[in-house]
């Protein structure tokens, strides 16, 4: 057991590649790497990213062992082509010299040998793109490639950071993590890490500024929060309460939870971690659901596909845009329409109702609203979303909030809403 005194160690990490400098691209890389550094106890305290230009790798490197960091993750730069420099920079700035593997020259010959047999590959550059991704600084330990390239645990000759270098492709950096974790040096780095936990809490209904009033007040009511790590955050129109702490903490964080607890009640749908995505599909267990949808036009469908398994409950779902579509293919009398208007509770009660029903399921969600930033009037502005999830009949959880936001930003919050209201529908009928 590690005292409470022990420094958790700091890390920093290293994005390469002109196409994430320049946004053609986004970084999946750096906030990846960062959250399981950060599960791990270890703290990151910077995520830069450079071109696939030696000196500013270089100069990179240098300022984050300037900050005087315990390890340095990069991404990137692994590749045969002659813009991936990752090793060859890393190994000089680790004072050691690159060395030939050839074992792994052996390795990565029957990878591109295989490769070689499916596609048409000019030889003689394809052994000289496998001797180049063989070269490994001389004390380091090479890992298993994911792709083609190996990567590579490179530790300081003097003083200086652990490196640890992996490739650009978020796939094949995921796939070598674990690998790299059981490496010896990376092993010896969380053995004396201070053991941590994190725990997530996830209120939906309540605004960002409503916690930090509950934080403030808890703590003038004599609630012990120093070494509880506290980060809140608004995420798709929920808000996330993550908290890390040393593992002494602990009952101060249960007090902390209870105390959250008792102030939010049901808002607070989630105390171990699970997602409302998580939550609604185990509730779903069982059933059949069709949807909807006109202004979110298949993004809640997409949201309940996205988790595997889905095909035993998500029968289908209708993108009915127009009115015409609405009628035809959902059933809503077009009298419905012309009375209250295609934006309204009665027209996705009743997409809800036609939806349920065409697809032959127990349940049926209908959405339809304002997502902007056209078209909003007085009485429905930009961003009033009628939702209606139903289980037949008088079992129904009707909704009409005006949502904040542009338009990707209310089309996707529509879905979080129609998500909860799933939830309240099927925990107050279950079975
Ligand atoms: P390869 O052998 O594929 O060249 P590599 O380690 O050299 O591997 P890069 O050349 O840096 O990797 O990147 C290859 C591709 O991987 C990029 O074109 C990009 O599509 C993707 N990629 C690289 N870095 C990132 C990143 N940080 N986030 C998301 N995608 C990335
Ligand atoms: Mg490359």
């Amino acid at each position: 057991m590690t005292g409470a005194a022990a420094p958790r160690p700091r890390a920093g990490i290293v994005v390469t590649g002109t196409e994430v400098l320049t946004g053609i691209v986004s970084d999946a890389n750096g906030p990846w790497v960062s959250a399981r550094l950060g599960e791990l106890g270890i703290d990151v305290e910077s995520i830069l990213v450079v071109g696939d230009r030696p000196d500013d790798l270089r100069a990179a490197l240098e300022h984050l062992t300037a900050l005087g960091l315990d390890l340095i993750v990069t991404s990137g730069g692994l590749g045969p082509t002659a813009d991936d420099l990752t090793a060859e920079v890393v190994a000089r700035h680790a004072g050691r010299e690159l060395r030939l593997d050839s074992a792994m020259e052996e390795r990565i010959a029957g990878i591109l040998a295989e490769f070689a047999r499916r596609f048409e590959t000019d030889r003689e550059a394809l052994a000289a793109a496998n001797r180049k991704q063989a070269m490994v600084p001389e004390g380091a330990l090479a890992l298993d490639p994911a792709g083609t390239a190996p990567g590579l645990v490179v530790p300081p000759r003097d003083e200086g950071p652990l490196t640890v270098v992996l490739p650009g492709p978020p796939r094949e950096l995921q796939a070598m993590w674990p690998a790299a974790l059981e490496a010896p040096a990376v092993r010896e780095l969380l053995d004396r890490t201070p053991e941590r936990g994190v725990e997530t809490l996830r209120i939906f209904g309540a605004p960002e500024s409503e916690i930090a009033k509950t934080l403030r007040e808890a703590e003038s009511e004599g609630l012990e929060l120093t070494e509880l790590e506290i980060t809140t955050c608004l995420r798709r129109a929920e808000l996330e309460i993550v908290v890390a702490y040393p593992a002494s903490a602990r009952p101060r964080y249960e007090a902390l939870e209870e105390r959250i607890a008792t102030e939010y009640g049901r808002r607070l749908f989630s105390r171990d971690g699970s997602t409302i995505d998580e939550q609604v599909a185990g509730l779903l267990t069982g059933r059949r659901i069709g949807l909807g949808e006109s202004c979110s036009a298949g993004l809640l469908a997409a949201r309940l596909a996205d988790r595997p398994g889905s095909s035993e409950y998500l029968m289908g779902g209708v993108v009915a845009y127009s009115n015409a579509a609405k009628s035809e293919h959902l059933g809503v009398p077009e009298e419905l329409i012309a009375e209250h208007g295609a934006v309204s509770p009665p027209v996705a009660a009743a997409m809800a109702e036609g939806a349920r029903e065409r697809f032959g399921g127990d349940l049926g969600v209908g959405i339809t609203g304002v997502a902007g930033p056209g078209g909003g009037t007085e009485a429905k502005p930009v961003g009033y979303v009628c939702i209606c999830a139903t289980a037949g009949g008088e079992r129904r959880v009707e909704r009409d909030p005006v949502l904040p936001g542009d338009r990707a930003t209310i089309r996707d919050r529509s879905t979080t809403v129609a998500l909860h209201m799933l939830r309240s529908l099927l925990a107050s009928h279950p079975g």
